[in-house]
């Protein structure tokens, strides 16, 4: 990595080096609570993309990672658990100041969840069926036959830039475990983090089995998506994007995992305990200023303890801190950038015009010491019906959306009606009813008297239109094997192959043995 004058350089990750750009060219990156200029970072092309992919189709054919035993690749995974929590203190510093994430979430949730999961993905390879022998069939005919389970190749995987460590992590992780190699296009406004993963994790895996190349979507994203040498692709951002990757990705038809956008209804019942489920909904959406695609962004309420509801949750998300990320005292931190500022700012003025009741919020803010970073006030609008843009349209921002219904049915109705289903939630005492509402919610995740909780076992990923494919739990290694059935006959004699007969026209016993 090559330092300049106060101002940190980071170039490309490919085979185990720190490469520039081709052209030479970099673009800023820069803190999105103060405007300050964070770093410069190489701004790939094609070209770079074209260096990375050789070397991670070179690691990859070379083979010292795709043929090592489970177990010891295991071993590895292990250890890149430790050194992520070994490098810690530099990772979130990077995540916060470049995402705006606050180093409170970072810390206790992030590079935990991180370690986690390559450890989770350790435990899976030790019991992975990577080669599953089948019982004699009777039809087609005597034969022993394996499953094996391998590597699909090349991956590429192209990230947000709202979590972007622990997203590339979805990617890494079970990329890696499976004997893949990885190349990783970050989002623009926030690749710092991921370069500095990959660096971390090349200390205990062969060069070219991570890379990362930054720079724009549509030169170095699109360049990867579509590259020749790439066996599958990898994606998580909005549903607009995902829609143009899986075109792209269509060209040489590789496998391909998308998770994209949510619209996540949370439902009240009445006899929800409020104590909780009121911190809790505004846990679920005002977490990271609502940048969070499992959000829950719609919450619906009974008639009988709406305004009770509504009153609750004003006192408390009026209570939230909005501060320097960097600061362990800030509860909420900044919106990415001014073009998402605005946006969200659009989204408020739509909630206003369609005739939604402003009770908090609505507004940008100015923090002390920041006056340059992009703070939204957490919003709350009341009297939203269903069908408003607010209510169907992803806003990506620290807004809230509550919803007034009469009866279950219409509520769970509502929820379901969205092109999104990536999570949803339930609040109640009753189990039963919450399991009977889960099993009609149309989601990829369901949190009973919770939120956000997300585990290193369990697959997430969306219904719908967001997306195709899970990403954590088991289902995830398949997402990153290629099956092959290899058949050998146990029928030594010509007249015994059941196929015999059927071309030859002398043996009609298909499957005698
Ligand atoms: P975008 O879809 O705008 O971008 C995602 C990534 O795609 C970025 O790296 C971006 O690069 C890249 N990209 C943009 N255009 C192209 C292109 N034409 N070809 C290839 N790559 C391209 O999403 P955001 O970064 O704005 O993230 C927010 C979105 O992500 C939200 O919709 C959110 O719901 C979703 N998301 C979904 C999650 C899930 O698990 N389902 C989790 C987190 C977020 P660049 O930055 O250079 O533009």
């Amino acid at each position: 990595m090559a330092v300049e004058i106060g101002v940190q350089t980071f170039y490309h990750f490919i085979n185990g080096k720190w490469e520039p750009s081709v052209n030479g060219e970099t673009f800023d990156v820069l803190n999105p609570a103060t405007g300050e200029l964070v770093a410069r970072v190489a701004k790939g092309t094609a070209e770079d993309v074209d260096r990375a992919v050789k070397a991670a189709r070179d690691a990859y054919d070379q083979g010292d990672w795709k043929n090592m035993k489970p177990g010891d690749r295991a071993n590895v995974l292990n250890l890149i658990a430790y050194q992520i929590t070994e490098h810690a203190e530099e990772l979130i510093f990077l995540e916060a100041v470049s995402s705006g994430g606050t180093v409170r979430r970072i810390k206790s949730n992030d590079i935990l969840q991180m370690a986690d999961l390559f450890q989770t993905m350790a435990k899976f390879i030790v019991e992975y069926p990577f080669s599953e022998a089948l019982p004699v069939p009777s039809f087609p005919g005597p034969a022993q036959s394996f499953i094996w389970r391998e590597p699909i190749g090349v991956c590429a995987a192209v990230t947000p830039w709202n979590l972007p460590m622990v997203i590339a992590t979805w990617k890494i992780a079970p990329a890696l475990a499976m004997g893949n190699t990885i190349v990783l296009k970050p989002a623009s406004y926030t690749p710092l983090s991921t370069l500095k993963l990959a660096e971390i994790i090349s200390n205990v895996v062969p060069p070219g089995v991570i890379n990362v190349v930054s720079g724009p979507g549509d030169e170095v994203g699109e360049a990867l998506v579509t590259h020749p040498q790439v066996d599958k692709v990898a994606f998580t951002g909005s549903t607009e994007v995902g829609r143009r990757i899986m075109l792209f990705a269509s060209g040489t038809v590789k496998k391909t995992t998308l998770e994209l956008g949510g619209k996540s209804p949370n439902i009240l019942l009445e006899d929800a305990d409020l104590e909780l489920a009121l911190p809790g909904s505004l846990f679920g959406v005002f977490l990271h200023s609502g940048q969070l695609c499992e959000s829950g962004t719609r919450l619906f309420v009974p008639d009988k303890i709406y305004e009770k509801v509504v009153e609750g949750l004003v006192a408390l998300a009026g209570k939230l801190k909005l501060g320097n990320p960097l600061d362990p005292s800030t509860d909420v931190g900044p919106v990415i950038s001014k073009k998402q500022k605005e946006t969200i700012l659009s989204y408020i003025e739509a909630g206003k015009k369609e005739g939604a009741t402003l009770a908090l919020g609505g507004k940008e803010v100015q923090v002390r010491g920041c006056e340059k970073g992009h703070f939204i006030a957490p919003t709350i609008f009341t009297n939203v019906t269903n069908d408003m843009k607010i209510a169907q349209e992803e806003i990506f921002g620290p807004v809230l959306s509550v919803i007034r219904y009469s009866h279950l049915e219409e509520a769970i109705r509502m929820a379901n009606d969205t092109i999104y289903g990536l999570a949803a939630g339930v609040w109640t005492r009753d189990v039963n009813q919450a399991y009977e509402v889960a099993r009609k919610l149309q989601a990829g995740v369901v949190w009973i008297n919770d939120w956000h909780m997300l585990r290193s076992d369990a697959p997430f990923g969306g219904y719908k239109q967001s997306g195709i494919g899970r990403e954590m739990g088991k289902d995830s290694l398949d997402a990153y094997t290629q099956v092959k059935h290899v058949y050998t006959s146990m029928a030594s004699e010509l007249d015994r192959r059941p196929w015999y007969g059927i071309l030859f026209g002398e043996n009609e016993g298909r499957g005698e043995a």
